[in-house]
């Protein structure tokens, strides 16, 4: 048919396109969830979503694309790989310096992928005008890994990340949906087979069964999604993680072909992780250090917490002085967490510390972790 031929010809320009501005996986579902939708919507009604109330706010969306571009007749979903260096698990064991999720090492991942989004929207519109579009970057409520996995740029993997035959996991993704029916992609094939390397190591048990998790358990979610106190069972599995984690990744046998990028806006920044360091920043000191990448966005009092979780696991003597002056710090989270950290490292002698530094402390959750260090 010529029409066939003419829309293939032109989807064909569409991923030159989109790979000349830097994408490097390109593929096209259906704008159709059904199966994803049940299972996203038995994973809400286990609560496995924690605190992301943006979860159950965005579900109708999520389950009908209509609702987001009326009119939707595909979806094209692309990925943008940040892996610079090869990683192992030896970062755990350092003492000094905390771990940040590989994808945050350096500038923040919207800033590079909005703007190619929009050029290739651009696009789109050149090649079909009148076209509408709506794109994303894990910037609005749309079930992105079932999408991709329909557009063949991967499977599912039972840690629930989208990886890759040839390629691993650690890239982005983002979509753009355009009410132009474009030929699909074909969805890719399943070829986790009997591996478990990724439930097994999980330090949390966070990937309760494979393809599931409870993200109330798991560290990324941890660190950077929830905005409360770290639950207690958790603390020490956090080690010196402060935002985000890659363990399972790390071990995933698919990852072993990662290619690097050269993408200067993902290759890593030295010297922004010394723990003791980080515990002493001030709100000037924060925005100046993480200006620009993506550990801005859970904000000092989030970090301090975490940072001071990884110091009371980290052994160092050498923290107490940073830790005891946070606990004059103005946000109770972050004073609460730094006397579970000094009970850590100094165990029952922090209590002479705690109770000369927070004679005046009036806030509950700071009293009530005094008061278990006393029974500990
Ligand atoms: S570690 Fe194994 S089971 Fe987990 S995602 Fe990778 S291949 Fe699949």
């Amino acid at each position: 048919m010529v029409e066939s031929k003419d829309i293939r010809e032109k989807l064909a320009k569409i991923r030159r396109q989109a790979l000349d501005l830097g994408f490097e996986g390109f593929g096209v579902a259906p704008p159709d969830v059904a199966g994803a939708g049940e299972w996203f919507q038995q994973w809400l009604a286990q609560n496995f979503d924690g605190e992301m109330q943006y979860m159950k706010r965005g579900e109708a969306k999520r389950l009908d694309l209509d609702r987001v571009l009326p009119g939707v007749k595909s979806v094209i979903c692309l990925s943008t790989s940040y892996f610079t260096t090869p990683r192992t698990l030896e970062f755990l064991e350092a003492r000094e310096t905390g771990d940040i999720s590989n994808y945050a090492w350096n500038l923040d991942y919207h800033d590079l992928i909005q703007p190619r989004l929009r050029d290739l929207e651009g696009f789109l519109a050149e090649v079909f005008p009148g076209c509408r579009t709506k794109s994303y970057v894990d910037t609005g409520p749309i079930l992105e890994k079932p999408l991709a996995e329909k557009a063949g740029l991967g499977w599912i993997g039972k840690h629930t990340n989208l990886l890759t035959e040839g390629v691993g996991s650690y890239y982005f993704l983002s979509e753009i949906l355009v009410d132009v029916a474009l030929p699909p992609s074909g969805a890719a094939e399943d070829h986790c087979g009997t591996c478990t390397a990724c439930i097994d190591i999980c330090p949390t048990g966070a990937i309760v069964a494979p393809y599931v998790l409870d993200s109330r358990k798991c560290i990324s979610y941890l660190t950077i999604e929830l905005k409360e106190a770290i639950p207690l069972e958790y603390r020490k599995a956090l080690g010196n993680r402060i935002y985000g984690c890659d363990d399972c990744q790390i071990v995933c046998p698919w990852n072993s072909y990662a290619v690097a990028t050269e993408e200067p806006a993902f290759q890593r920044r030295e010297g922004v992780n010394k723990l003791i360091e980080l515990m002493q920043l001030d709100d000037a000191g924060f925005r100046s250090r993480f200006r620009k990448s993506p550990v801005k966005r859970i904000k000092r009092r989030v970090l301090l917490r975490n940072v001071a979780v990884a110091l009371g696991n980290s052994g160092q003597p050498e923290a107490v002085p940073a830790l005891t002056q946070a606990l004059s710090d103005p946000e109770p989270l972050i004073r609460s967490h730094a006397v579970w950290a000094l009970g850590e490292l100094m165990g029952p002698e922090a209590l002479g510390v705690l109770e000369s530094a927070l004679a005046g402390e009036t806030d509950a959750t700071v009293l009530a972790e005094i008061e278990r260090i006393k029974t500990v």
